[in-house]
């Protein structure tokens, strides 16, 4: 909320100092440097949830992909995503949360389906406690700031419940 040019965004934290920052740290590292998806990360960071599609077979993947797991082609096209869909799926965590979140619990994970895709992906629903959600309930992309530990902007995505506004 702190963050001028991103004034809607929530910032989580990432502690400052952890001893096995590489296996432990949750996010990936999201340079060009460091991940060959990056333009995932650079879009993401844009307010746009995306994939790579296949200019081969036309596959689409998620995550994005450097070589395609259907023709291992690897001529791949980066494309945008839906930010909408409906949980498939959800369970609470309730403890052994990882590092950065261990003072969030008890939250929600979900396996939401993407609307009009062919894409199902696993992401953490904010925003609703375990006994307020059903399965069906429509969800909307939430990006989030990452703090620390890394001097590197880095950002992931999440989802939350689509507020009706008759409710
Ligand atoms: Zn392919």
């Amino acid at each position: 909320m702190t963050d001028d040019t991103t004034p809607s965004r929530d910032t989580v934290a990432v502690p400052e100092r952890i001893d096995f920052p590489r296996l432990l740290d949750f996010y990936n590292l999201q340079s060009e440097e460091e991940t060959r998806i990056h333009e995932f990360y650079d879009r993401l960071r844009e307010d746009s949830l995306s994939t790579t599609r296949c200019d081969e077979c036309d596959a689409l993947h998620f995550p994005p992909r450097i070589v395609c797991p259907e023709c291992t082609g690897d001529d791949l096209s980066y494309t945008s995503l839906p930010h909408e869909g409906t949980l498939f799926a959800f369970s609470v965590v309730r403890g052994s949360a990882p590092i950065g979140m261990t003072d969030d619990v008890p939250f929600v994970m979900g396996i939401v389906d993407l609307e009009g895709v062919d894409v199902r992906l696993s992401a953490r629903i904010d925003g609703a406690a375990y006994d307020d959600l059903s399965i069906g309930d429509r969800v909307t992309l939430k990006i989030v700031d990452i703090d620390g530990p890394r001097d590197e902007d880095r950002v992931f995505y999440r989802f939350e419940p689509v507020r009706s506004v008759s409710e």
